[in-house]
């Protein structure tokens, strides 16, 4: 078997064997090795993929353009850096290979989390990353390997992991529904409900103490795994985050604005443009348009009295 393949094999079955030791400071252990091993068989796929005597272009994080004998323009691979998360994933797209890349996603973020925010992870969230692993490499080995996870990682191991995520799935499924009794007051908290975890060990598994409330912000979260209830504004504060990241990200680096930006009446960065309302305490803009120019006014130009920046100088100015 080839080095990558074996080397995949053995991260997630080390994974495995750290949660299932009864020492705690290995789930953080599990969670890191389950991820490189996930990784270590998409490189695999790319390695497969690599034309043979081309130095395995598509594993190396640069590539070199030569020519044949014949004047034929070919790649190969340069340096031994190989390839990060995201040219795997460019690559993966540019050659039609197929992951289920929300779910790897979360695993990624989650073990990212644990190394900056947590010192130790929590069993259950933990579960919920043995899940993720399961529902990628379910189709993964199977679709683009042409193996059976069955065979490739060993009965024990991958029974494990099929058993931790229909344990974790159901219980997911379980708070979801309790979620969804929730009577949002847009339909954009609909991304938002899908971002929900517990401020204290990240686990998915939370639901809401009370659905019945009077104002949304004092909606708690009562989180199945550990225990602990959160508060409104931590818990979908940092879920808006997450469901904008993305657009957020583009803003940033293609220009445009912002999907979300501080909120003149609550100060937490949570208003959303596009509604022109708050995402946590729901206020909404007074003035809409500058008086005398008529340009559309954000939460920053609140205090002008109804004109846009420049505007408001200009009277300010003359007076
Ligand atoms: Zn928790
Ligand atoms: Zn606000
Ligand atoms: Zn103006």
């Amino acid at each position: 078997m080839n080095t990558l393949l074996t080397n995949a094999i053995s991260a997630v079955r080390l994974g495995v064997e750290d949660y299932q030791s009864p020492d705690r400071a290995r789930l953080t252990s599990a969670v890191r090795n389950i991820t490189a091993g996930v990784l270590l068989l998409f490189k695999e796929k790319l390695r497969r993929l690599s034309p043979p005597s081309s130095d395995e272009v598509l594993l190396k994080e640069r590539l070199r353009p030569t020519l044949s004998s014949t004047g034929q323009l070919t790649f190969i691979g340069a340096g031994r850096k190989t390839v990060d998360v995201q040219q795997i994933k460019d690559r993966f797209e540019a050659l039609g290979v197929s992951v289920d890349w929300k779910r790897f996603d979360q695993l990624v973020r989650f073990r990212n989390d644990l190394e900056h925010y947590y010192t130790t992870a929590a069993p259950a969230a933990v579960q919920g990353a043995l899940a993720d692993t399961f529902a990628v490499l379910r189709s993964f080995v199977t679709v683009e390997l042409e193996a059976e996870p069955l065979d490739l990682l060993g009965v024990a191991t991958w029974h494990f992991l099929l058993e931790q995520s229909t344990v974790f799935e159901a219980q997911l499924a379980a708070c979801r529904a309790d979620l969804d009794k929730i009577d949002w007051p847009d339909a954009v908290y609909a991304d938002i409900a899908s971002e929900l975890r517990c401020v204290h060990c990240h686990s998915e598994l939370v639901k809401p103490v009370e659905t019945d409330v009077e104002y949304l912000q004092s909606l708690e979260f009562l989180c199945t795994s550990c225990g602990e209830v959160s508060e409104f504004d931590d818990v979908v504060g940092e879920a808006i985050s997450e469901a904008f990241a993305g657009e957020a990200y583009i803003a940033m680096t293609d220009g445009g604005d912002p999907p979300i930006v501080d909120c003149h009446d609550c100060g937490q960065h949570a208003f959303h443009v596009e509604t022109g309302a708050c995402l946590l305490c729901r206020g909404t803009l007074q003035h809409t348009e500058c008086a005398f120019c008529g340009e559309s006014l954000g939460p920053d130009d609140q205090d002008n009295g109804g004109l846009c920046g420049y505007h408001k100088w200009q009277v300010e100015k003359d007076a």
